[in-house]
C-alpha cells in the first residue's frame, strides 16, 4: 500500500501549497482520499486522474472538496472522448445536504452516501468510518488491505474513540492543525501536533504523520511538541511517498 500526499494544508495553502489530498495506491488501484483546492493539480504529477478508481471525502469542508467541482469537467470531457467509460465512485458523508447536493454532476460522479459504521469495500480496500468532532460531519477512516493498515483522522477534536479507532495502525495520518497554545485557548474544531501524538501513543501505531498544516503555522515548533509524546513523530510532506506495511 502506498500513500503519497499530494496537499497537506488547511484551511487554506500557503504560496506553492495545497489543501487536503492522498493518493492511496494498492494492486493498480487508486483511491483518492479527499480533494481540495490545489489537488487536481497535484494528482496528475503521479497518475492521470482518469485512471482514478474511487474517491473519498472525509467531510464537505471546501479545502477537501473543492477541486472536485473541477475534475468534474475533465471527467465529462473524458466520457465524450471515449477516454473514461464509467462514471468515477464518490463517497461522501451525506450532510450538510446542501453541500452533498452540490457533488452529483452529469455523468462525472456515481455518489454514494457513506454511513459511519457501516464498512465500504474498494478495490483491495476495506474501509471502516467514524464520526469526529467537526463543525460538519467527519470521518475518520481506518482503511486495511492484507498488506497494511492506515487510519486518517479526518479534521476533528479530541475523542477517546479514536485511539481505539487508530489501535495497532501501520502508518496513523492525523490532522494536527493547532498548536499546544491553540487548545490552551479552547479553540474548537481541531488537534493540536500534542494531542495527535498523545493520541498515536496510546493507539499503539507504528508512524505518525501530522498533517492539515496551519498556514501560517511553524512545522518546527508543530513537531517538537508532537516529539515529546511520540519521538517518531513526522510531518507530512508535499509529493512524499510513503509505503504502509504490516511487516
Ligand atoms: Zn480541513
Ligand atoms: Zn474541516
Amino acid at each position: 500500500m502506498q500513500l503519497t500526499v499530494l496537499g497537506c494544508y488547511g484551511p487554506y495553502p500557503p504560496q506553492g501549497g495545497c489543501c487536503s489530498g492522498y493518493l492511496l495506491q494498492e494492486e493498480n488501484f487508486n483511491l483518492l482520499i479527499d480533494c481540495g483546492n490545489g489537488v487536481l493539480s497535484r494528482l496528475q504529477e503521479h497518475l492521470d486522474y482518469r485512471n482514478l478508481n474511487a474517491v473519498i471525502l472525509s467531510h464537505l469542508h471546501a479545502d477537501h472538496v473543492s477541486d472536485i467541482m473541477i475534475m468534474r469537467y475533465g471527467l465529462e470531457i473524458a466520457y465524450k472522448s471515449g477516454l473514461r467509460s464509467k462514471p468515477l465512485p464518490l463517497y461522501a458523508p451525506g450532510t450538510p445536504e446542501a453541500e452533498f447536493e452540490r457533488l452529483p454532476y452529469k455523468n462525472a460522479y456515481a455518489v454514494n452516501t457513506q454511513v459511519p459504521g457501516t464498512d465500504l469495500q474498494a478495490g483491495p480496500f476495506t474501509i471502516q468510518t467514524r464520526t469526529g468532532i467537526h463543525a460538519v460531519p467527519s470521518l475518520a477512516m481506518r482503511i486495511e488491505s492484507p498488506s497494511g493498515t492506515l487510519v486518517y483522522s479526518s479534521d476533528t477534536e479530541y475523542y477517546c474513540d479514536l485511539e481505539e479507532f487508530a489501535s495497532g495502525a501501520d502508518l496513523f495520518l492525523c490532522e494536527a492543525n493547532f498548536l499546544e497554545v491553540d487548545i490552551e485557548k479552547s479553540l474548537p474544531n481541531h488537534l493540536s501536533s500534542a494531542q495527535a501524538a498523545q493520541i498515536a501513543a496510546a493507539a499503539g501505531v507504528k508512524r505518525l504523520l501530522l498533517t492539515h498544516h496551519h498556514p501560517e503555522g511553524d512545522l518546527e515548533v508543530s513537531l517538537a511538541e508532537a516529539q515529546k509524546y511520540f519521538t517518531a513523530a513526522e510531518q507530512a510532506r508535499e509529493g512524499e511517498k510513503y509505503i504502509i506495511s504490516a511487516k
